[in-house]
């Protein structure tokens, strides 16, 4: 279960003049706000109802690099360590956990594709593995599917 959101109070008075001006404060908006205040830059982060209050707070909160296109895979990378340092710098628990993606399947098509997929996961090093149904059972003790 996701953290739940911490309400931001706004300052209703918008100031006179910044260097930056962010409408939206989801995820995107907040990232760019937060890494241009960290570069000296004066930001206002503008958000008309509550920061975080939309998709950004209801998405699955996935931060993965398995399964993606190998284009991908340095801004996933990237993503993460992101991730990381804001939650180190911030101070807060912001529910970051590295904790490994499992995929089920039961196609045989789907698993031939996961199995392409792993060789661009040691091309890249990206720690993935396809596993045999026993390591399945054995990481979900009372999987029965
Ligand atoms: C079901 C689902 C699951 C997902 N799962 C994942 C996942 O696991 N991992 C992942 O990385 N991504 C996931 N996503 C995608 C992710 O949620 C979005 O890409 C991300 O939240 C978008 O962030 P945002 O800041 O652009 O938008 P939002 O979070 O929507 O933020 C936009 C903000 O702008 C504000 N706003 C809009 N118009 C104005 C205005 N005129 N003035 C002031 N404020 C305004 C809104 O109120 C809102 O707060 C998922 C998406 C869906 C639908």
């Amino acid at each position: 279960m996701s953290p739940p959101l911490n309400r931001i109070n706004s300052d209703e008075r918008l100031p006179a003049q910044v260097d930056v001006v962010v409408i939206g404060g989801g995820v995107i908006g907040v990232s760019a706000a937060y890494h241009l205040a960290k570069k000296g830059l004066s930001v206002a982060l503008v958000e008309k109802g509550h920061v975080g209050g939309e998709q950004s707070s209801r998405n699955w909160g996935w931060c993965r690099q398995q399964g993606r296109a190998r284009e991908e895979i340095p801004l996933a990378r990237e993503a993460l360590r992101l991730w990381e340092d804001m939650q180190n710098d911030a101070g807060v628990d912001a529910g970051f956990r590295r904790t490994g993606v499992l995929f089920l399947t039961k196609s045989k098509e789907e698993l031939a594709s996961w199995e392409r997929w792993a060789a661009v996961a040691r091309e890249m090093q990206v720690h993935s593995t396809v596993l045999t149904p026993a390591e399945v059972a054995e990481r979900m003790p009372g999987n029965t599917d």
